[in-house]
């Protein structure tokens, strides 16, 4: 589950993201509205934690500029001024939920939790490419009706490979996406989880599903192949 969060006060976003990824949730920060809107543009978070109060764009034009867009992730504003008129604003630009700073942490992962099972539904959770079938609630991943064992991570990339089935997707949009934007590691990890793949989903079956654009990098057959 991939989360932004949009907050420019820095040590309560960091305490957010180390918060979220002790979690599970990989997380990435912006410290102001156009930023958080670039990264939004550029990635396909499940759940954007969105301040109201922000250099650059505030939050209410940040979250109305995503639902104009169609971005689909569930959006949780923080409103630090108390009053029902900021939650009011909150919702008719297309919020989610809103919670109300100071907040409480555990309330806030509830929230978020919750949040992620509404939007989830939102998605299509099953894809299937020929007879290569990926469950995206279930985790579960079957070639021609037989289930694989894929790691956590190996089910990420494959199932990022999946969302972009068909197209050349680098090594670092890999990284990026599975990892998160801090990951600072080798690239190279990348590769060792796409071999991985290849032995369970590929090899024992005779396929070429996993392919590798040398030098630009991996393409999931749309087919399955
Ligand atoms: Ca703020």
């Amino acid at each position: 589950m991939r989360v932004l969060v949009i907050e420019d006060e820095r040590r309560l976003a960091a305490a957010l993201q180390r918060g979220l990824e002790t979690e599970g949730f990989s997380v990435d920060v912006a410290h102001d509205g156009l930023e958080g809107l670039r990264l939004a543009d550029q990635r396909p978070y499940d759940l954007i934690v969105l301040d109201i109060m922000l250099p650059g764009l505030d939050g209410y034009r940040v979250c109305a500029r995503l639902r104009a867009a169609g971005h689909p992730a569930g959006i949780l504003m923080l409103t630090a001024k108390d009053g029902e008129w900021d939650e009011a604003e909150a919702l008719d630009t297309g919020a989610d939920d809103f919670l109300s700073k100071p907040f409480s942490y555990v309330v806030l992962v509830a929230r978020l939790r919750a949040l992620a099972r509404r939007v989830g539904s939102r998605r299509p959770r099953v894809l299937a490419l020929g007879d290569l079938v990926i469950d995206s609630d279930a985790r579960t991943c079957t070639r021609a009706g037989t289930p694989t064992r894929l790691t956590a991570r190996e089910f990420a990339v494959l199932e990022h490979l999946a969302l972009r089935a068909g197209a050349v997707v680098s090594k670092r949009e890999i990284l990026d996406q599975v990892w998160d934007l801090d990951h600072d590691g080798d690239p190279n990890v990348v590769e060792v989880h796409v071999s991985a793949l290849r032995r369970k989903i590929d090899t024992p079956f005779g396929r070429a599903a996993v392919q590798t654009m040398r030098g630009v990098g991996y393409r999931l057959a749309a087919d399955g192949g």
